[in-house]
């Protein structure tokens, strides 16, 4: 189904504001919303994009990581040369905008085990059928589960000052079909992955058009960094080391992924590139500090445009050790604080 964009100005349909009205393709905003010092980097004739006031006291974009960079290039928010390339009339120069982008990559796993060790049967076939109805009715049984079971947040290496890898593991093994669909394995298995949850590799996402319709370039690097591959082939055999111990061990009947035969530094590197992938965590385009790199302030301010805030999982100025929807809940929830603050709402 395609999607329709059309214009928003936000600060005069707080609808929009919420992403439920549609698309956004720009932010607009008048000169009197440019702080001094913006006008004086800007080298550009300020509030050319619009003659409209705020009408509310700010204004908060939340469109994601991977949007609000674009959103803020596209409305003359970003690095000015760049900017100045593409025709865009400069508002800001924040040259951090889409950059420090991060993720967490993953190195999937599955193993065959004993029946009575997977979920497998229980999740394909007729019986799903009856752990959705179990489901609806009780609200309980493994629909109800967590996809990953067991989470262990570990070093890849003792003199790391923080855990650098996620080994998550679940009760089943499935494929991706075509189309989206998942299907359940067969077999009994269960699978898992080695993330590498503070990655030094850093990407970029790159507007590369002023046509809001126009999709940004998408630079992720992932891997770039060499340690990242080091930590994620530590991973891997320290997964291999936990599997490989009792009790687990006995219900063990073969690696499926990455395999056996894959054991040099060289093979499970090309395994970690060829078959590793993201955990959909893209964080960091906007990020928060008081740094020349910085887009926004601790309070959630673009610099140097007053009354605009960014309030989501771009504000991160490092991806967190974890899964990134609750870190990114509670910015979205002090940011409606921040707000309330500022108009004086209960
Ligand atoms: C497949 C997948 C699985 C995931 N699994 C997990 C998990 O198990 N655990 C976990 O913690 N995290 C998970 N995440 C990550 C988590 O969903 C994100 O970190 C989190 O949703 C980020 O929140 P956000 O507000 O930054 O962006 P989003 O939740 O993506 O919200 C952005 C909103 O802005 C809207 N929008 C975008 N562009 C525009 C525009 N131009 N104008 C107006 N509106 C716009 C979008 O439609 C969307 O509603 C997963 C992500 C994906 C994609």
């Amino acid at each position: 189904m395609s999607r329709r964009r059309r214009k928003i100005t936000w600060p005069t349909e707080p609808r929009a504001q919420s992403g439920a009205a549609g698309t956004a393709s720009s932010v607009s905003f008048s000169s009197r919303a440019l702080d001094a010092s913006a006008r004086a980097s800007s080298g550009e004739s300020c509030g050319a994009r619009s003659a409209i006031t705020p009408a509310l006291p700010s204004t908060n974009g939340a469109p994601t990581a991977l949007a609000s960079p674009h959103l803020l290039a596209l409305s003359g928010i970003g690095d000015g040369a760049q900017l100045q390339r593409l025709g865009i009339p400069v508002a800001a120069h924040l040259p951090g905008v889409g950059r420090n982008l991060q993720d967490h990559w993953n190195a999937p796993f599955a193993l065959r085990v004993t029946p009575d060790s997977s979920l497998n049967h229980r999740l394909r076939g007729w019986r799903k059928y009856l752990e959705g109805a179990r489901y609806l009715a009780t609200r309980g049984g493994f629909l109800a589960m967590g996809s990953s079971a067991v989470s262990a947040y570990v070093r890849s290496t003792p003199d790391r000052p923080q855990p650098d890898l996620q080994l998550a593991i679940r009760p089943m093994t499935s494929q991706f079909l075509p189309g989206g669909k998942v299907e359940i394995d067969p077999l009994p298995g269960i699978s898992g992955a080695c993330v590498l949850v503070h990655p030094d590799s850093r990407g970029e996402l790159r507007t590369a058009s002023p046509d809001p319709m126009a999709d940004p370039e998408f630079h992720p690097n992932y891997l770039d960094d060499p340690g990242d591959v080091r930590r994620l082939i530590s991973g891997i055999r320290l997964m291999r080391k936990v599997l490989g111990a009792a009790p687990i061990a006995t219900r063990i009947e073969a690696e499926l992924a990455p395999g056996t035969g894959l054991e040099t530094d060289e093979a499970l590197e090309g395994y970690i590139r060829g078959s590793g992938g993201t955990s959909w965590h893209p964080v960091g385009t906007c990020k928060m500090g008081r740094d020349p790199m910085a887009v926004v302030d601790p309070r959630l301010r673009v610099h140097g445009i007053a009354g605009l805030r960014v309030a989501d999982a771009s504000v991160m100025p490092r991806i967190i050790g974890g899964n990134t929807h609750a870190p990114t809940v509670m910015i979205a929830e002090k940011a409606a604080d921040l707000v309330r603050g500022e108009t004086g709402r209960a």
